[in-house]
C-alpha cells in the first residue's frame, strides 16, 4: 500500500478505534504518558564501558580483564517491571506496535547518552527465527529509533549465518562461544561506502553483550571504523 494511503488509513482507524495503553488499559495510544513516565530508568551507577550496574561509578571488573571491541554499551533501563512486560509483548506475543514507543526511547536514550554514529542496524535474527516469528522486534526497534534521530537504518550489511541458542542461561563462556562466528557481514557492507563509518547496533535485551560483540567482530572485519551497541533493557545482574 502507498505510504501515504497506509498512514491515512492508520490514522483513520486510531480514531475510530483509538489505541488502548498495553499497560495501563486507559485508551488514547499504544503506552500512555503516564506509563511511559513510570518506564523512564532511575540513575544509578553503571561501568562507564558495558554499563552493567555498579555499586558504584567506574568500570567493572569484566571490562577491567576483558574489555569488548565495542566502543561501549548503553542501555535505556534495567530489564524488570513493566519495560520487560512490554518487551516480552512484542517479542513473543506479537505486539508489534509497542516497537514504536520503545524505539522512541531507545531515541531518547541515544541523545541522551551523546552518541554520535552514521547508521543504525538491528542485531539479526537466522531465517528460520525469523520465518517463526514473522518478523525481527530487533529490527522494528531500530527502525523506528533510526528514524526518530534521522540516521541510516539497514539491515542488510550483518547476517546470522547458523542458528543459536538462546542465550538465557549460560555462563559468560557459554554465551560468549554461543555466538562467536554467527555472524557474518554482507557483501554490501564490504563493497559499499560503510566500512569507514560509525555504527549503532540495536538489540531489545543483552546480559553480556556478547551478541552485539560477536556482531561487531564481523563488521570490524570487514572494516568498521567504530561500533557502539544500544539495548532497551539489562538484567540488574549480569
Ligand atoms: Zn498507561
Ligand atoms: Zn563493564
Amino acid at each position: 500500500m502507498h505510504i501515504f494511503v497506509k498512514n491515512i488509513t492508520s490514522t483513520l482507524l486510531d480514531f475510530i478505534f483509538p489505541p488502548q495503553c498495553f499497560l495501563c488499559k486507559r485508551s488514547g495510544s499504544v503506552i500512555c504518558m503516564t506509563c511511559l513516565a513510570a518506564l523512564q530508568p532511575l540513575s544509578i551507577p553503571r561501568c562507564q564501558h558495558c554499563h552493567t550496574i555498579l555499586t558504584t561509578k567506574g568500570t567493572c571488573r569484566q571490562c577491567w580483564e576483558h574489555p569488548l571491541r565495542l566502543s561501549g554499551l548503553r542501555t535505556f533501563s534495567a530489564y524488570r517491571g513493566p519495560l520487560r512486560t512490554c518487551i516480552h509483548a512484542l517479542k513473543y506475543e506479537g505486539r508489534k506496535q509497542l516497537a514504536e514507543p520503545l524505539g522512541c526511547l531507545l531515541a531518547e536514550a541515544y541523545t541522551s547518552y551523546n552518541l554520535r554514529t552514521d547508521i543504525v542496524l538491528p542485531v539479526p535474527l537466522h531465517t528460520t527465527r525469523l520465518q517463526e516469528r514473522g518478523y525481527n522486534q530487533s529490527a522494528l526497534l531500530a527502525a523506528v529509533c533510526a528514524r526518530q534521530l534521522g540516521i541510516v537504518y539497514r539491515d542488510d550489511l550483518i547476517i546470522r549465518q547458523r542458528p543459536t541458542r538462546p542465550q538465557v542461561g549460560l555462563s559468560l563462556q557459554e554465551r560468549s562461544r554461543n555466538v562467536t562466528g554467527a555472524f557474518q557481514s554482507t557483501c554490501i557492507f564490504t563493497t559499499g561506502a560503510f566500512a569507514k563509518r560509525r555504527i549503532l547496533i540495536i538489540d531489545d535485551v543483552c546480559t553480556t553483550g556478547s551478541t552485539i560483540e560477536a556482531c561487531a567482530n564481523a563488521l570490524f572485519a570487514a572494516g568498521a571504523h567504530s561500533i557502539w551497541g544500544l539495548v532497551l533493557a539489562r538484567p540488574d545482574t549480569g
